[in-house]
């Protein structure tokens, strides 16, 4: 994936620079690295290297998807324990189509929620408005979906 060969004694030299100059703690055991001469931790023994980080919590928008389309698919796999014995029919005809289409819902949402999991990459590649939209929009019919069932099995 690099494109650009990294050196690993020139890596080393600019870590040690920065610690030298920054008041940085180990990753893993949070001892205080400042003023460091080895890539190493003197505590832990862990190689250290320094990286390039992101600034903001960029996977709140992909979180926000992912957790009700897994709560939702336990209701879906748990729908298609139910199918193969047919699910009870309500009497007028629109309060049918609304009690169907929310279970077929949570039945096709363990299909989606994979796709998120997997598309996690190419999700973050999106806008932060676009993720968001999407991410709202499953929440909020999942949320709804939820509702609906619970209205009729209470
Ligand atoms: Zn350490």
């Amino acid at each position: 994936m690099d494109t650009v060969m990294s050196d690993p004694e020139s890596d080393r030299r600019r870590l040690i620079e920065h610690l030298s100059a920054n008041p940085e703690r180990c990753p893993l055991c949070n001892y205080n690295l400042y003023g460091l001469t080895s890539d190493r931790c003197p505590e832990c023994g862990k190689h250290l290297k320094l990286q390039v980080g992101l600034t903001e919590a960029f996977l709140k928008a992909w979180l926000v998807l992912v957790a009700p389309l897994l709560a939702g698919s336990g209701l879906g796999v748990f729908f298609w324990v139910l199918a193969p014995g047919g699910f009870p029919g309500a009497p007028d005809f629109l309060t049918n189509l609304a009690f169907h289409a929310t279970i077929y819902y949570f039945m096709a949402m363990p299909l989606v929620a994979f796709f998120a999991l997997f598309g996690r990459r190419r999700f973050l590649r999106l806008s932060k408005l676009i993720q968001w939209r999407v991410a709202m929009t499953a929440a909020t019919l999942t949320a709804i979906a939820f509702l609906v069932f619970l209205g009729f099995v209470l």
